[in-house]
């Protein structure tokens, strides 16, 4: 394995267990070292602190493990089947959700690397070149634990391919019951959205009689438990004709009926267009900030479509509101929300503070694995 030294002093993070160096932490790369390797990386006085993978960015250094040692497809059997008995023991998958996160990148102790399973077949998404470049070992890992179907779904804009057994395009998941269709070769990120797992049955206790605007529905997850719990009218609204396909494919799958309808639209103009009210209001954007220079732009765009939403409810009505992106923390985005219930002449109460659930573990040493923040809030009225 190539070396990489870090600066005098630079070794702290490492040490306190932060699985990314920066490249402005390292004082010298080894000649030939090539965008994805395995390296090990020495403090200045040349002592072992780890081995990860090397990326050229600013972000040089995914950290694998703490000692010195091999990382091959036994060292990716042994964590992933940590994973699989933490994912037993929080109940995934059961009879009624068999979609689940099995690796969550950092959170699970492999960095770069997230593998999603649907109804048995695994979807692996490499996030770094070293876990890309890393594949066959991968596949070899799950093999050995027994998955007979994989799926390897880039980042970019490459297709997804098979990599194993034979896997239909769309396949039908359980989540909470509902019966679901994931699109795990064309649809987006591995084909659904399971971070929202917990937070769509939170949303069924509003939904009774209620009307709800399900904005940036993708495949409909939110909807469909608004529909089942008794909502009179649901409008999925997103602007992938793609992802409202999949949304009609599984109000129908579930019979929810003629309540359920879908909006083509950019989400920002339909709210501002709109002309009815409804009683709650879902907002679960994709990350408008996929890096800190993007922060100010996306906090002033999730300013903008809190405020639109809160125009369009009435005293007393519901908003789930959310962020993925992982630049922004749970505080500065429920400070946007404020600003944007200031901006919208709003009073608002928060219900409940939400996240990612347990099958998408945290590192407590990397806080920034905990991308996902939502907030319940509730309409008290105009000012
Ligand atoms: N809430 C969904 C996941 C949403 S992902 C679930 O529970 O599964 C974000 C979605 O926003 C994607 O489906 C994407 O197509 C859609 N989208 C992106 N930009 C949009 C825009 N400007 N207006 C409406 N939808 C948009």
């Amino acid at each position: 394995m190539k070396k990489i030294t870090l600066q005098k002093g630079r070794e702290a993070s490492v040490l306190r267990q932060h699985p990314w160096i920066f490249s402005g932490a390292i004082k010298h790369i080894e000649d030939g070292t090539q965008n994805g390797d395995l390296v090990t990386v020495v403090a200045q006085d040349g002592s072992f602190l780890a081995v990860g993978h090397y990326q050229d960015s600013s972000l040089a250094v995914k950290v694998l493990s703490l000692s010195l040692e091999v990382i091959d497809s036994k060292w990716y059997a042994s964590r992933i089947s940590a994973a699989i008995d933490l994912r037993a023991s929080l109940g995934f998958p059961n009879e009624q959700t068999n979609a689940y996160r099995l690796i969550h990148g950092e959170g699970d102790g492999v960095p770069g690397l997230i593998i999603d399973v649907y109804a048995g077949t695994a979807v692996i998404q490499p996030h770094s070149t070293g876990i890309e470049r890393q594949l066959d070992e991968i596949v070899a890992a799950l093999k050995s634990l027994g998955f007979e179907s994989m799926v390897h779904k880039p980042v970019d804009q490459r297709p997804a391919q098979v990599l194993v057994g034979s896997v239909n395009d769309v396949i039908e998941v359980k989540e909470h019951g509902y019966r679901l269709v994931v699109d795990v070769l064309k649809g987006q990120k591995t084909g659904f959205f399971l971070d929202q797992r917990d937070n769509r049955l939170l949303l069924e206790a509003y939904a009774r009689g209620k009307k709800v605007l399900n904005a940036f529905s993708y495949s409909g997850g939110f909807s469909i438990a608004a529909a089942n719990k008794g909502a009179k009218k649901v409008v999925s609204l997103d602007a992938s004709v793609a992802a409202l396909a999949l949304a009609e494919k599984n109000a129908e799958l579930n019979q929810i009926g003629a309540i359920h309808s879908t909006v083509k639209a950019d989400a920002v103009q339909y709210l501002q267009q709109l002309e009815e009210d409804f009683d709650v209001i879902v907002l679960d954007p994709p990350a408008f900030a996929k890096h800190k220079s993007a922060r100010h732009a996306a906090v002033q765009a999730y300013k903008r479509i809190n405020a639109a939403a809160f125009k369009h409810l009435p005293a007393g009505g519901i908003l789930f509101t959310f962020s993925c992106s992982q630049v922004i923390d749970t505080e500065l985005f429920r400070n946007t929300v404020a600003s944007a219930a200031i901006d919208s002449g709003t009073s608002v109460q928060i219900l409940q503070q939400l996240q990612q659930p347990s099958d998408h573990p945290v590192h407590l040493c990397h806080p920034e694995g905990r991308y996902l923040k939502g907030l319940i809030v509730r309409k008290l009225g105009a000012v």
